[in-house]
């Protein structure tokens, strides 16, 4: 093949210099892999009538290519969005301590012996929330799918029509009662369910009543759904339990930091819920979990199911979470990151924004403080917004790429044609790493 002929065989690319210089720091297969779809590339070039390429530019393109291979897997960025739980920078945040290489997960140090793995959050959130029971699993869809394949296999469960949500493209309420083995019976209308209309499904003897939280969107005007305690009411004297997949775990008064009041996950309970299902990693402020709360009757079977097992959380999650729970029960909410970052008063986030904005004016940028609205964002609590201040930025798109690109990234948002650094989610002992990675890639 004459267009083949000039190029080097992959062994001796791979023995260039530069060559075994990455193959001492990420290995020999990382790096073949690499030189071959560069000589590939080369390859196809060559047929379209480009020059033959050296092999010194054909090493430093297997280099660049295996950087990108070996790049940080979840690299750190700061959080200028003024999105509280961002979905995808990780939702609520939280500093993991590293964990011990060993610990006492399922170990009785009393007995000695084999101890219960979920016994020290268990206990903790049965005195958080007033509960008779509690279990964790490895999020709040988890949750639910436990719930419906323990209690409601190859039955009826009734939800209103104005609750059968999408949160996220991937939790869709009728797949995930489809993959818990139950059917779900519908009942009212998008806007409108009545007591009377439960009433009807209860005839039927369904396994239970599932009232959906509307974590990502509300419905306004000529709306009704009863209180959730005549609901509970309703199921109980018909002898059919209720639960309530809650989703983002709303548990203090939520008012205090200038956000609307919602019924927390207590209040739930003390409606007499039977189970109360909701994120550990939204308002909880915790790693990634689903926690599930409520009676006896309806959460110890939880434990039997053989799903339980595949559900079960690892011991990150839930060291996280018991140090998370402790912080509340000590009444210390502001030790948790979240609250914390809700916690920060407008005016000190406006003494920051100002200067940030001027380290990055004496930069050269022209950059403008200004007070803005941030939101809690990851579903939930829709279309409220509380006050903070940021630093506007010309030129929003190129501004916003050069952003990702610097170190650590910085994922800001865009209003209109200027981009706005807001200050509600970065933490005040990360202002100057903030200004230095703005500056690193925007100072002209
Ligand atoms: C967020 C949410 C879920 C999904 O929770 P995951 O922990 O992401 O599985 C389910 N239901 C409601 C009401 C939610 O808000």
């Amino acid at each position: 093949m004459p267009e083949r002929a000039g190029l080097p065989a992959v062994h001796l690319l791979l023995a260039h210099p530069l060559a075994a210089e990455a193959i001492r720091r990420w290995g020999r297969s990382t790096v073949r892999d690499a030189a071959r779809t560069v000589l590939a590339e080369a390859r196809q070039q060559l047929a379209a009538g480009a020059p033959l390429p050296d092999v010194e530019a054909l090493a430093r393109q297997t280099v660049q290519r295996v950087r990108r291979l070996a790049a940080p897997a979840y690299p750190e960025v700061l959080n200028a969005t003024g999105v509280l739980i961002h979905t995808n920078l990780g939702r609520a945040p939280y500093r993991a301590h590293p964990l011990p290489p060993y610990l006492a997960l399922e170990y009785d140090l009393e007995a000695g012996e084999r101890g219960e793995r979920l016994a020290a959050v268990t206990t903790r959130l049965c005195r958080y929330f007033g509960c008779e029971a509690a279990t964790v699993v490895t999020n709040n869809a988890a949750a639910l799918v436990l719930l419906l394949a323990t209690h409601a296999a190859g039955r009826r469960v009734v939800v209103s029509r104005g609750e059968l949500i999408e949160i996220g493209g991937s939790f869709r309420l009728p797949e995930i009662m489809r993959a818990g083995g139950a059917e779900l019976l519908e009942v009212g209308y998008t806007n409108r369910t009545h007591l009377r209309d439960y009433e009807a499904a209860c005839e039927v003897g369904p396994a239970a009543i599932l009232v959906v939280h509307r974590s990502n969107y509300r419905l306004s005007g000529f709306v009704t759904s009863p209180p959730l305690a005549e609901v509970v009411a309703l199921g109980h004297r018909h002898g059919i339990p209720v639960w309530v997949d809650q989703g983002s775990g709303c548990h203090l008064d939520l008012s205090r930091y200038g956000l609307g009041r919602e019924p927390t996950v207590r209040e739930l309970v003390a409606t007499g819920a039977d189970a109360v299902l909701f994120s550990a990693d939204k308002l909880l402020g915790a790693a990634q979990g689903g926690i599930i709360v409520g009676s006896e009757a309806a959460v110890r079977p939880l434990r039997r199911h053989p799903l339980r097992r595949a559900l079960r959380p690892d011991k990150h999650a839930l060291t996280v979470l018991a140090a998370t729970l402790d912080a509340y029960l000590a009444e210390r909410p502001e030790e948790v990151p979240l609250y914390r970052l809700l916690a920060v008063d407008p005016r000190a986030l406006q003494r920051r924004a100002r200067q940030l904005a001027r380290r990055l004016r004496r930069g050269g940028l022209q950059a403008v403080p200004l007070p803005t609205r941030a939101v809690l964002g990851g579903g939930t609590t829709p279309e409220e917004t509380i006050p903070s201040w940021g630093v506007a930025l010309p030129g929003a798109e190129r501004a916003a790429a050069a952003l990702r690109h610097t170190v650590p990234p910085v994922i800001a948002r865009r209003e209109d044609d200027r981009l706005i650094l807001d200050l509600r989610a970065v933490f005040p002992e990360q202002d100057r790493s903030l200004a230095a990675a703005v500056l690193a890639a925007l100072a002209p």
